[in-house]
Order: C-alpha cells, then structure tokens, then sequence
C-alpha cells in the first residue's frame, strides 16, 4: 500500500493570502501546504480521503489517471469543496465516482451539491455515488474501518485501513475507539499548532497521543502557518514522529 500526502495544510492552506509571516514566505517547499488529503494506492485501488478546495490541482500535481472512490472524514469545506472535480473521472471512467461518508455528511452533500443530486440534472454535473457508512465497509475487497473522533463538539471519521490509520480534525478520540487504532504500523494525526485550539489537537497533544498509541512511525499532518517552519519544529520531536509535507509518499 502506497500513501501520498496530497495536502497537507489548515483550512486555511499555507501560505495564508495577505499572510507574511517567516512560514508563509519561508521557500522551503515542505512550509507550501495544500488543503489536507491523502491518496492511497493499493494493487487494485486508487482512492482518496477528503477532497478539499485544492482537490484539482492535487489531481493534477500527483499525475492521477485513475480513481476509485473517495472517502470523507467531515462536511468542513476544506475536506469537502473539490468533489465538484470528480467529472474529469467520470468522462474519463465513463462512470459515476463512489463517494463513502457518515450519513451527515452525506446529506450535508446532498445540500451543498444539490445539482448533481437534482432529479433533471444539467449536463455534465458531477456523477457522485453517495454511500451511508456506519462501520467497516469494503472497497474493492480493501477493508476500511471508521473511527469516531471528536472535532470540538462534532463526530467525524478518521479510518483505519490496514497497518495505516488517518485521523484530522480530532480534539479528542475516546479509549474505545483508541482500541481501533491499535497495533497501526502508520498513524497520521492533525495537529494544527503549538498553542491550544478549541477543535484541534495541538503540537502536544498529537505528540502525547502518538506516544500513547506507540505506532513505528507517526506523521502530524492540516498544519497552520501558526505552527512554525517545517525545519525548525521537526527538530523539536521524537525520532518517530515526522511532521508530514505535502507530495510525501509513504509504503506500508
Ligand atoms: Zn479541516
Ligand atoms: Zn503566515
Ligand atoms: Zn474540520
């Protein structure tokens, strides 16, 4: 299994329009994050989780000829707002895309593109297959399990699949959904920003979790410009955390 950080950034992104900061207008390309999204790549399977605003471009920047499905860990506009572009997969696949998420989230979709759900629909709008998760569902015989966090006071997915385990936008993850998670060989969690924030863990808490949940290699991942340069907070971890980048490629 293949997975490649195709996003790595806050809602936000870095840099920050208008922003000159010394992260956003650093030149390393490890401090230019996008949206936060990874692909995975199995034998038989391309997918993604989230698609967020930048979701074209990461389409285009990763080269990807091909994909399956996509999963959704939240309606947030940053996780959401690319799946507009899942045509250029449709005409291509000449099929509609599988799109698996909460049934909140579902609807949330049916809403916000409610033109690619309408009963007469124009042509040439995106062709979403919506499917409800409420635990472990397959695509293509993968096995994806979802873990419940807490995004403040909302209950989004993070997913387990394999050895590999992918949670943003968590504050808090309850001791039985922890039991999930265990034994992950990979496990990739947010953490926004060295001060506390109300829906996001922090420098320190993603650090004390990883610590907690031991897996061989950690990455933190929907970074903000807040945090600070790549280089300089990388320095400031255990050896097996790393702070994830975006085009950062990974094999499980
Ligand atoms: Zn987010
Ligand atoms: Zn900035
Ligand atoms: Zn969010």
């Amino acid at each position: 299994m293949k997975v490649t950080f195709l996003g790595t950034g806050t809602s936000q992104g870095v840099p920050v329009i208008a922003c000159e900061c010394e992260v956003c207008v650093s030149i390393n390309a490890k401090d230019k994050r996008l949206r936060s999204s990874v692909m995975i790549e199995t034998e038989d399977n391309v997918f993604v989780i989230d698609a967020g605003p930048d979701f074209r471009y990461q389409m285009l920047r990763a080269k990807v000829k091909r994909l399956d499905a996509v999963i959704l860990t939240h309606a947030h506009k940053d996780h959401i707002a690319g799946l507009d572009d899942v045509r250029a997969f449709n005409f291509i696949q000449k099929k509609a895309i599988d799109v698996f998420a909460k049934e909140d989230v579902c609807n949330q979709i049916r809403n916000e593109f409610s033109y690619a759900f309408a009963i007469y629909k124009y042509p040439g709008v995106p062709e979403i297959n919506l499917h409800s998760i409420v635990s472990d569902f397959t695509i293509n015989n993968i096995k994806i399990t979802p873990i419940n966090v807490m995004h403040m006071q909302l209950e989004i997915f993070g997913y387990r699949i394999g050895d590999f385990t992918y949670i943003t936008d968590a504050n808090y993850i309850s001791d039985k959904e922890k039991e999930k998670i265990k034994d992950s060989k990979v496990i990739v969690l947010n953490a926004l920003r060295k001060k506390k924030h109300v829906s996001h863990f922090n420098l320190e808490e993603a650090v004390a979790l990883l610590e907690e949940l031991k897996p061989e290699r950690g990455y933190l991942t929907h970074i903000s410009h807040m945090m600070g340069l790549h280089q300089e907070v990388e320095k400031e971890l255990p050896s097996f955390i790393k702070i994830a980048y975006d085009m950062l490629t990974i094999e499980i």
